[in-house]
Formats: structure tokens, C-alpha cells, sequence
């Protein structure tokens, strides 16, 4: 039976970490960290997320705010918010919650906040600082799952990590932190078109599932022994539940967590991670 990888007990550790050092901070007379969130559109899962990051860094003590706008403000208008934003001295880090409205072109309003702000680490520079190694933001969730692995002491150097997805907001950038020096795995990205996709899964000792389909990874696609981690977040019908659906992995987390030493559950696995390495950031853009 799989040993499980507990990303609420994780991220509090990494959640007290920061608050200590925003407390030394303060002490030091120097002003608290402070997050600007931008939420545009009426989606709730966005709207859960947005209230998950206010909430987490009031408990560091990181100030937030929220700006809220309807779904019909013009890319115009948002790329002129940023602009305020990246001058203002009393906002360190900018969020924009993703995904927009169809009118907005993203990457138009990733390349619009400033780089030493970007706490998402969706910007190009921050994205290009990623692949050659340097120092600088983290991609929260990849750096989440990197920092899972860590603190449960998975070895990593030579190992086979196979991830399933190529996200640019979870797969590309994991595996260029799989492949950093210091983390030194052997990186195989598998993704739609990837025609013999069990078989590379079965070689993987540490596998990663992000692909957004409901246990997708079944027990035959895991080898004895391996690291399962499971980004995935997928609502399914439960009548048994009040709000009629419950949240699951891509996964089959009963029979592969038979198989798998270590597993992530989902909820409560990459999850909180991903907040605790945003907070990071946001304290990382204050300095
Ligand atoms: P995405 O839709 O952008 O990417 C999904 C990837 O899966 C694509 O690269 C695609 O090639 C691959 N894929 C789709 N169908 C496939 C198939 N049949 N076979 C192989 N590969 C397939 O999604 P994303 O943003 O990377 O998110 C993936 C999942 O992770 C979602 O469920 C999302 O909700 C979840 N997620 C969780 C967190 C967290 O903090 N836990 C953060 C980000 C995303």
C-alpha cells in the first residue's frame, strides 16, 4: 500500500515558513508583502481559487486585494490596469486568474505584468529563466510537486519522471524543473498524440498525471514501486453529496495507490502546494 504524500501538511510547513519571514520582515520596519489578484468573469472554480489565495496569504500576513471586473472589460482596459499595477511601489506581486474571457487574448495579458511581479511565473522572462536554470520566480504547481518530493525524501537524480500533459502552466514547465541540476531526472513528457502512452508510463519511478481527465492513469499504466503524483482536479457526479459532485484526480487512486510507494491524493495533495509556493513568490517579489 502507498504511503501517502499529505500536501495540506506540506503546504502548512511551507505556509509557516513564510510567515516567519514576513514577520522578520515587519519587524525590520519594512511594509508586509502585498498580492494584487485580478478576477474577471463569473467562474466559480476561478472565484473558489482567487478566495483560496486571499485567504492563504491573510494567514501569513500578506496583504491582498481582489479587483473583480465583469466578463465584458476590453483587453484595453485590463492591459491599462496592469500597467498601473506594475507601477505602483505598494503592489509586489500581480496575479491575473486565468483562464479569461475569449474577447482577451492571455498571453497578450501574461506579457503585460511586469516580470519582477510576475508571481505566476507565467511571464517569458520568467518562463526563459526557468528553462536555463537561474534564479527567479517558481512555477507553483511544478515547484509544488518538486517541494512534495523533497520533503517526503524521493530521491530524484537519475530517476525516470513521465509526465502526462504539456501544459505550459504544468507540464512544460515540471519538466524543466525535473530536468534542473540539483533535481537531475530523466524527463519523458507524454501528452494527446503520444500513440504508446501505458508503456512509457510503466517505465516511469516518479509519474506525474496532469492531463484534466478522471482516473485517467489506471493500475496496469504504474510500475511496482512507483511515485504517483496527481495534479489533475476533476468534478464528478455525486448524488451522495450536498453540492451533488465531489473532486477527483486523473488517477484511479484505489487500485494504483496498491501498486504505487508513494502516492497524492486529490484533494489535499498538489493542491495547497500550489498556494504555499505562490506565497513564496509574492514574498520572493517583495525583496
Ligand atoms: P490543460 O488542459 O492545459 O492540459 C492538459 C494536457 O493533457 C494537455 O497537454 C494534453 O495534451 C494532455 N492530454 C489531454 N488528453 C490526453 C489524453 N487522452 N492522453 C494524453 N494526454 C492528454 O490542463 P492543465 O492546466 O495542465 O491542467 C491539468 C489538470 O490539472 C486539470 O485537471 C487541472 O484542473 C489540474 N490542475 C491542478 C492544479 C493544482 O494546483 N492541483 C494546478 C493546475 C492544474
Amino acid at each position: 500500500m502507498a504511503q501517502l504524500i499529505d500536501g495540506k501538511l506540506l503546504s502548512a510547513q511551507i505556509r509557516s515558513e513564510v510567515k516567519a519571514d514576513v514577520e522578520k520582515r515587519v519587524q525590520l520596519g519594512k511594509r508586509a508583502p502585498f498580492l494584487t489578484v485580478v478576477l474577471i468573469g463569473e467562474d466559480p472554480a476561478s472565484a473558489s481559487y482567487v478566495k483560496a489565495k486571499a485567504a492563504a496569504s491573510a494567514e501569513v500576513g500578506i496583504g491582498s486585494d481582489t479587483l473583480r471586473f465583469e466578463s465584458s472589460i476590453s483587453e484595453s482596459e485590463v492591459l491599462a490596469l496592469l500597467a498601473r499595477l506594475n507601477e505602483d511601489p505598494n503592489v509586489d506581486g500581480i496575479l491575473v486568474q486565468l483562464p479569461l474571457p475569449s474577447h482577451i487574448d492571455e498571453q497578450k495579458v501574461i506579457n503585460a505584468i511586469a516580470p519582477t511581479k510576475d508571481v505566476d511565473c507565467f511571464h517569458p522572462e520568467s518562463v526563459g529563466n526557468l528553462v536555463i536554470g537561474m534564479d527567479g520566480f517558481q512555477p507553483a504547481t511544478p515547484a509544488g510537486i518538486v517541494e512534495m518530493l523533497r520533503r517526503s525524501n524521493i530521491p530524484t537524480a537519475g530517476k525516470h519522471c513521465v509526465i502526462i500533459g504539456r501544459s505550459n502552466i504544468v507540464g512544460k514547465p515540471l519538466a524543466n524543473l525535473m530536468l534542473k541540476k540539483g533535481i537531475d531526472s530523466t524527463v519523458t513528457v507524454c501528452h494527446s498524440r503520444t500513440p504508446n502512452l501505458p508503456e512509457i508510463a510503466r517505465q516511469a519511478d516518479i509519474l506525474v498525471a496532469a492531463i484534466g481527465r478522471a482516473h485517467f492513469v489506471t493500475a496496469d499504466m504504474v510500475k511496482e514501486g512507483a511515485v504517483v503524483i496527481d495534479v489533475g482536479i476533476n468534478r464528478i457526479d455525486d448524488p451522495t453529496k450536498e453540492r451533488g459532485y465531489r473532486l477527483v484526480g486523473d488517477v484511479d487512486f484505489e487500485a494504483v495507490s496498491k501498486k504505487a510507494s508513494f502516492i497524492t491524493p486529490v484533494p489535499g495533495g498538489v493542491g495547497p502546494m500550489t498556494i504555499a509556493v505562490l506565497l513564496q513568490n509574492t514574498l520572493k517579489a517583495s525583496r
